[in-house]
């Protein structure tokens, strides 16, 4: 069985990306809703195939901290993606209150949970953390989307992918890692900025300018990123440092970074994620009726 365009109902639109619209699509044969995922690229048969192909281990991605996937098919040149719909949308729709640190440590802890997931289970380097490929729902859930599962569709991006790389790590900039440049580590750093990001409500560099070589500046050659010291626990600063070494070898595996104190502490403790969820939901929606 696969799932196919015909059996889908177009609710709205979620969000754009750079390779094309995410729609809430209500999916008939299952009445299950969904995101469907639009991916323009100028894409041969071959390499569509390859694509749909490598997509499906997706299938056995199956996990409380990963965005359950439905299955894919092509149109034309474009590449489709269904996936489990999450009704709060991204992180970065949720912070510019400024997240305070009990919600902080659990998203992060779903995010770590996650990522070891991808790694241990399904040997797969996310390659785009960030804010917008966290999903959080109304039960509160926090789970991520959006990794590179497929080399055929990960070499397509690389070689169109435009603009801002701003959560790229500093070794990443000049490719020492695998062929691509890629590693466990490259993660790590991204996954660092993006706690930043998220803790303070914005991205946590200043480049001054939009110049590419004062940003390629600051990441290669400026220091690192902090939590604010006087909102943040030391024990928060001192794990968002760790994912942060500019030396690549020096941050910590997944495993560790779940037994650093902070992450246990956050495991530990009892935090109302569905009210936290529901709460920045509203302002969300509030923030967007006065057009902000
Ligand atoms: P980029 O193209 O630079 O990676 P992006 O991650 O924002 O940026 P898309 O992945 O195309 O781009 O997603 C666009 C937006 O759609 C996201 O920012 C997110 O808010 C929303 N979105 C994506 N997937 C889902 C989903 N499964 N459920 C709900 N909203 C989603
Ligand atoms: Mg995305």
């Amino acid at each position: 069985y696969s799932i196919s365009m015909a059996e889908m109902q177009v609710l709205g639109v979620l969000g754009r990306g750079q390779f094309g619209v995410v729609h809430r699509v209500f999916h008939r044969p299952t009445k299950v809703t969904m995101a469907l995922k639009e991916i323009r690229l100028e894409l041969n048969q071959r390499a569509l195939q390859q694509i749909i192909m490598e997509l499906d281990v997706l299938h056995k991605a199956v996990s409380p901290y990963i965005v359950d996937f439905y299955g894919a098919f092509f149109i034309e040149s474009c590449v489709y993606y269904c996936m489990e719909y999450m009704d709060y949308g991204s992180l970065d729709r949720m912070y510019p209150a400024g997240i305070p640190e009990p919600i902080l440590g659990k998203i992060t802890l779903s995010v770590v949970k996650g990522l070891r997931f991808l790694k241990d289970e399904m040997n797969i380097i996310h390659r785009d953390i960030k804010p917008t490929n966290i999903l959080v729902n109304r039960r509160g859930e926090v789970k991520l989307c959006d990794f590179g599962v497929s080399g055929e569709l990960n070499q397509s991006l690389a070689q169109t992918h435009v603009g801002c790389q701003s959560y790229m790590a500093p070794e990443r900039i000049f490719k020492t890692g695998g062929p691509d440049g890629y590693t466990i580590q490259s993660d790590v750093w991204s996954l660092g900025l993006t706690i930043i990001e998220v803790a303070i409500g914005r991205y946590p560099y200043d480049f001054g300018s939009g110049n590419i070589f004062d940003q390629i500046n600051a990441i290669v050659n400026g220091d690192p990123p902090r939590l604010p010291g006087d909102r943040y626990s030391e024990l928060a600063c001192d794990f968002v440092a760790g994912c942060l070494m500019k030396d690549s070898s020096r941050r910590p595996a997944y495993q560790e970074l779940l037994l650093h104190p902070w992450l246990v502490q956050a495991e530990e403790s009892v935090v109302d994620m569905e009210d936290w969820a529901a709460r920045a939901h509203a302002l969300f929606l509030a923030r967007e009726a006065q057009g902000t």
